[in-house]
């Protein structure tokens, strides 16, 4: 196929982008703007070593799935690629996005539910950041043209909420009364870089940061009062110090100008208390579904304890406490840590510890001292969870796994290195980010019966016995432990301590046929059990 080639085909699926797939002649034309389904006359635009890229030239077939975007910026802006999609229409997309990435890239399956969409696709973030720049004398700002860095000044965003619209607008407009200039990227002057506000949907409390390059902004408290006086629900200013020259929005150094540096807000009947740099999710009505969900999955019970990893500001720890024993929290982020603590306080919870930690590190802990967690919920960044996390986890050994992703493909790579152990019996889709082609998921993971796996190894494994293995089979060691100190063992534990004290082994006894296997190490407390049992048994001395 060449470029300027013509041709009639069928979009029949869509790339994890959005993109429409169109095969012609087994070769892969990717389409942008068209829906599943769609017949169209397609010219080729781009042609690559695997694939082509076309563009509709017209419509032979549209889909019932097709809208008219509601935004002018639908077709420059980055953000929203699938306004042309009705919410059935995202709903299929999203659904397939999950169904097939936990397919291709986690070699699963597993049962995928449709997604849940929002009630209302627009209005919901509550949390917008946007760049500020300048253009022909007037302050600009807007999300970023797609795969660009220029700015599409906009005042009216379709997706966030009404209040981060009207604020960022009259902040623009103060900038221009008093020529307050946005950082210049190329010769680091000037001063404001992003304008940032959040929004507690259920208290009406709002936050506004001004991130800036310098500390010295003229007519700074003019700006403060002016903005303040138009929007008395403003609870807090905030001014971030960003001296960095790459691309991350929120400097270290925080000024708070006005209040107390945080805001409200309400989740699932509890109250949250927001700074600036705490994780907060940012749909709050999907939020409650996706939380609502988790909580269903896992079927708790009032013996249950639990660990909420990746906790952030400690909203799901705290609207399940009341229905298990004991909950724990671990955050990397040392902010988010003490709002969680003073969060579980504000809601009389005291069931809940928090820590500042990396969950790996912190769950390496949890084996050490024996915390008995039945049940562990994560929720990690979109780079999914480390392999040192996922090996404590094994270790640890809960019996239900809740799984919550914003990126389903490191979810699916994270699923693929737990299947030894944890099998997904489902995965709920939940649409947190209406009219964008991302998805949220929660999947449930229950632990695979490890022993019987092994036992299987061992009994093939294992045929010529030494005369110290004869003496007491598996089972007999595991019951006498049962009995006596009321503690279950492994098939595996007992194979890891005969080879420590000598007791020849068959080598495979515990290696399992797949790559990556990881393997569970006894506790201390297991091993004295152990040791005591082959003690009884006079397999060692
Ligand atoms: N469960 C929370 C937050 C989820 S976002 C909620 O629903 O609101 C993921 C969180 O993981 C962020 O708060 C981030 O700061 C934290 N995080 C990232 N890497 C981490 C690590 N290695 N150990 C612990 N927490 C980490």
């Amino acid at each position: 196929m060449k470029k300027k080639d013509h041709f009639i085909g069928q979009c029949i699926d869509y790339t994890h982008d959005g993109l429409g797939i169109v095969k012609y002649n087994s070769v892969t034309v990717f389409v942008k703007n068209m829906i599943a389904g769609e017949t169209a006359l397609i010219e080729i635009i781009k042609v690559l070593k695997n694939y082509c890229v076309g563009r509709v030239i017209e419509f032979k077939d549209q889909s019932l799935y097709r809208q008219i975007p509601i935004c002018d910026y639908y077709k420059q802006c980055g953000g929203c690629s699938l306004m042309h999609l009705t919410q059935e229409g995202q709903q299929d997309f999203k659904t397939r996005r999950v169904r097939e990435t936990l397919e291709r890239i986690g070699h699963l399956d597993v049962k995928v539910n449709d997604c849940l969409m929002d009630s209302n696709p627009y209005y919901y973030r509550n949390k917008v950041q946007v760049p500020v720049d300048i253009k022909d004398n007037y302050i600009i700002s807007g999300f970023y043209k797609a795969h660009t860095n220029d700015i599409i000044d906009n005042n009216y965003c379709f997706i966030q909420n009404k209040f981060s619209n009207d604020v960022t607008a009259y902040v623009k407009e103060i900038m221009n009364k008093y020529h307050i200039m946005p950082y210049d990227k190329k010769n680091h002057t000037g001063m404001i870089r992003h304008i940032l506000t959040r929004y507690g949907v259920h208290t009406d409390e709002g936050m506004l940061a001004l991130i800036s390059y310098t500390k010295d902004i003229p007519y700074l408290n003019n700006l403060i009062d002016e903005v303040i006086k138009k929007f008395p629900n403003i609870r807090t200013v905030i001014l971030n110090i960003n001296k960095r020259h790459d691309n991350v929005i929120l400097g270290d150094e925080v000024i708070v100008l006005y209040g107390d540096g945080v805001i409200h807000d309400k989740l699932l009947g509890n109250d949250y208390q927001i700074s600036l740099k705490s994780f907060y999710q940012i749909n709050p009505r999907q939020v409650e579904v996706l939380y609502s969900k988790a909580i269903e999955l896992a079927d708790f019970n009032k013996d249950d304890i639990v660990l909420d990893a990746y906790c952030g500001i400690g909203t799901i720890g705290i609207t399940l406490a009341s229905k298990v024993k004991k909950v724990y929290g671990v955050e990397a982020v040392e902010q988010a840590i003490i709002d969680a603590g003073d969060n579980a306080r504000r809601n009389h919870i005291d069931n809940i510890e928090f820590k500042c930690d990396d969950a790996g590190h912190f769950m390496e802990g949890c084996i050490n001292s024996h915390k008995n967690i039945n049940v562990v919920i994560v929720d990690p960044p979109r780079k999914g969870c480390s392999e040192q996390f996922l090996d404590h986890l094994i270790q640890l050994s809960p019996d239900r796994v809740i799984y919550i992703s914003c990126n389903v493909a490191t979810q699916a790579r994270d699923l693929y290195y737990l299947r030894d152990y944890y099998k997904p019996v489902v995965c709920q889709p939940v649409d947190m980010f209406p009219n964008t082609v991302h998805v949220e998921t929660v999947t449930l993971l229950s632990k695979l019966d490890v022993d019987k796996h092994i036992d299987v190894e061992i009994k093939l494994d294992e045929l010529d016995l030494t005369s110290a293995e004869s003496k007491a089979s598996y089972a007999q060691i595991k019951e006498y432990i049962l009995e006596k100190f009321d503690l279950k063992v492994s098939t595996l534990y007992i194979a890891q301590i005969k080879k420590k004290c000598g007791i020849v082994l068959r080598e495979n006894y515990n290696k399992s046929k797949k790559e990556k296997q990881v393997i569970p190490q006894c506790t201390p407390e297991k091993e004295e059990a152990i040791m005591d049992a082959l003690r009884y048994f006079k397999m060692v001395e």
